[in-house]
Formats: C-alpha cells, structure tokens, sequence
C-alpha cells in the first residue's frame, strides 16, 4: 500500500541528508585542515628549532580556528559552532532542491497542490525555524519535519468513529454517497460486518433507485451476510427507501442502518436535490463518501465536489490495497476538512480497518 509514495518521501530524506553531509563534511574537512595546519606548525619549531626558536612559529589550533571564523560570514560561523556543538543547522539553500524534488514527487503521486504546498511549508518551517525540535541528526530532523506536516493535512477533522456510533442515538443512519464503481456497496456490506463483528446490528437499505441492477447488487451482499435488505422498485423515491430502513430498525431494534444512494445523476442539482431530500426526512446522523484510492486526483475532486454538493461528514477510501501513489489518502481530509474513516484494504468483507493518520504517517515514514 503506498509504496510508491513511501519511495519517494524517503528519497526526501536522503536527498537533505546528502546536501547537509556535503556541507558538514565540509566543515569536518576544514577542522581537519585547521588540525594538520597546527600540527605541521607545531612540528615545525622542532625541525627550525636553531631558526626562529618555537615561540614565535606555534599557531595553535584555538587561534587558527578564532581567525576563520573571523574571515567567514556570520552563517557560516553559525554552522561551524553548530556542527563543533554537534547541533544541526540546516539553511534555506540547503533545502531549496531536495524541497523541489519533494513537491514534484508529492503532485507525482496526485497529492494535491495545495496539500502539497501545506506539506513543503510545514517542513521548511520545521526545519528552518527557531523552534526547531532538538534532534540528533539531520535524518531524524527530516523525519520528524515530514511526520508533522504528513499528519497535519492527513488527520484534518479526524473523529472516533466507533464511539460515535456507540454513543449515538440508536438506530443510528448512515448514508453513502459517491460514483458507482468504485467499490460503494461493497462498503456497506463490509461495515456491516465490522459493525456486527462490534455487536452492532445493521439493516441495508438502497436508495439507489435510479440504476438498474441497483437492487440486485446489493441484494447479493445482503444474502451473503445474511442482513435484511429493504428495497423499492427502479425509480422510487430514495428519501422513501432509507426512511422505511429507519423504520424497519426501530420495530426490530435495529442498531444501525445503512443507506446507499445513487451514484451520479444527471447534474449536481439533481444529486444535490436528492441528498437534500433525505436529510429532511430521515434525517442521518451520518453521511460518507465512498471513493477509490486508485482514483487519486480525480477521487480529491469528487470529494470535493460532493461535499459541495451535499456536505458529507467523513470518507471511506477503498482499494487501498490497489494504490502505490497515496495522493488521495493524503488529500482528501485537507480538501474536505472531514477525515477519512475507513479504508478498503481487499475484495473480502474482512477488508476494512479504521483509517488511523498516525499510523498511515509512520508507514509512509518506515524503513522497509
Ligand atoms: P459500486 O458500484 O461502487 O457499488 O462498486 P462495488 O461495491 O460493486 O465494487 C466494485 C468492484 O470493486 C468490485 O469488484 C469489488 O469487489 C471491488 N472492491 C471494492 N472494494 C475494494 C477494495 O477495498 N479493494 C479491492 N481490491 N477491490 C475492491
């Protein structure tokens, strides 16, 4: 999952650490150079000693190394005390091009701009700032620089998903919203049986009555899991299906109920006017936009433009499992400002795990 962002955030890395060894190095070589200077000066009274006479020919280390400083520029001093004290400075030009190569290997992997540019500002402050965290060595400094500003866009909005549903008002609704294809009522099925393997009994309800086959589909999950589905004929009111799905979990003490909707209708007005009639009638606690994370950029948009449309409340990402760049995971919580929740890791009912940022952070950041 990711691997091909984990690459290329980890070429970050050693892209920093290169440019900032080639300027420690550096400096270890003109501490070398200031040593053998002082050491040759040192042996040289020996070999002159019927010259001058020692006295006057020793430079030792201390005064050699006061002068350089003198002669160089204030930064460079800084540097050299920094690198002497064994603290690190990493300076602007330092990271101006492995900066680059990050935000072109980000917008690569369909993370999008403005997520991208929130990463680059969050790690150049980092790194650059005066509140820089106090690290051992630049690898370390990258790492936590990128751990921050990774989590600061991935986890926007984040929220306890399980103990909202705990808490909420039983039976609790939710509704699905997002284009057919991308693994939707596969979805629903599958958090169906997170929330069976949870205690948490579920009824389907399709809403989708504009597709044909709608029913079918969803039916075949149903049968499969052993849930009661309640459906409409193709062409009913949506607003009407989910609302005797309501229903149906409050005569039998129903937990939750899971409520698809159509995919894409001809304008966003429609879709708009169709997600705003259920709202007024049921009333959901929750709506989620289903999307794939293979779908990268294009997913980000969606997000975007159904949560313009009729505001969701989180994200299922599915095919995870499927998806090397990561942009969407990255992406979607920033452009929406509501978290993803859950992502779909198989084609098995089993394939759902709670979306946790850190722990998406700290694999895209692993050595493997
Ligand atoms: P819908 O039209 O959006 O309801 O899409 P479906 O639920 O029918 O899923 C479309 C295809 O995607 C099916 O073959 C699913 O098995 C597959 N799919 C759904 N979720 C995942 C996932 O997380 N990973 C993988 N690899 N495939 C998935």
């Amino acid at each position: 999952m990711f691997d091909g962002l984990k690459d290329k955030l980890s070429g970050f890395r050693k892209d920093v650490e290169e440019n900032a060894d080639v300027d420690g190095s550096d400096e270890r070589d003109d501490a070398d150079a200031d040593e053998s200077d002082a050491a040759s000066s040192a042996d040289a009274p020996a070999a002159d000693s019927d010259a001058d006479g020692a006295g006057d020919s020793v430079v030792t280390p201390e005064t050699d190394a006061g002068d350089d400083a003198g002669d160089a520029d204030p930064s460079t001093f800084q540097r050299a005390k920094a690198f002497a004290t064994g603290r690190i400075i990493i300076e602007e030009e330092d990271l101006e091009e492995p900066l680059w190569d990050l935000e072109m290997a980000l917008l690569e992997s369909d993370v999008e701009m403005s997520v991208a540019e929130q990463i680059l500002d969050t790690v150049r402050e980092t790194m650059l700032g005066e509140s820089r965290k106090q690290v051992d060595t630049t690898g370390e400094l990258v790492e936590s620089a990128l751990h921050d500003a990774l989590l600061d866009v991935i986890a926007v909005g984040q929220f306890d998903f399980e103990e909202r549903i705990a808490e909420a008002e039983k039976p609790v609704t939710i509704v699905f919203t997002g284009v057919n294809g991308v693994g939707k009522t596969t979805s629903i099925a599958k958090l169906s049986e997170w929330l069976d393997e949870r205690g948490y009994s579920s009824v389907l309800a399709n809403g989708d009555t504009y597709r044909a086959g709608a029913n079918e589909q969803i039916a075949e999950h149903a049968d499969r899991l052993d849930r009661e589905l309640i459906a409409h004929d193709q062409g009913g009111d949506p607003a009407a299906v989910i609302y005797d799905g309501v229903e149906y979990a409050e005569a039998n003490d129903v937990d939750v109920v899971l409520g698809d909707t159509a995919g894409r209708l001809h304008t966003s007005d429609d879709l708009m006017a169709q997600l705003e009639k259920i709202d007024r009638v049921v009333d959901p606690d929750m709506t989620l936009f289903v999307d794939e994370a293979v779908a990268g950029q294009d997913a980000v948009n969606r997000a975007k433009e159904f949560n313009d449309a009729a505001e969701i409340d989180g994200a299922i990402l599915t095919k995870a499992d499927a998806d090397s760049s990561g942009g969407a995971a990255i992406s979607v919580a920033y452009v929406t400002g509501k978290p993803i929740l859950f992502l779909g890791t198989g084609q098995g009912y089993d394939d759902i795990t709670l979306f946790d940022p850190e722990e998406l952070v700290e694999s895209l950041l692993g050595e493997e």
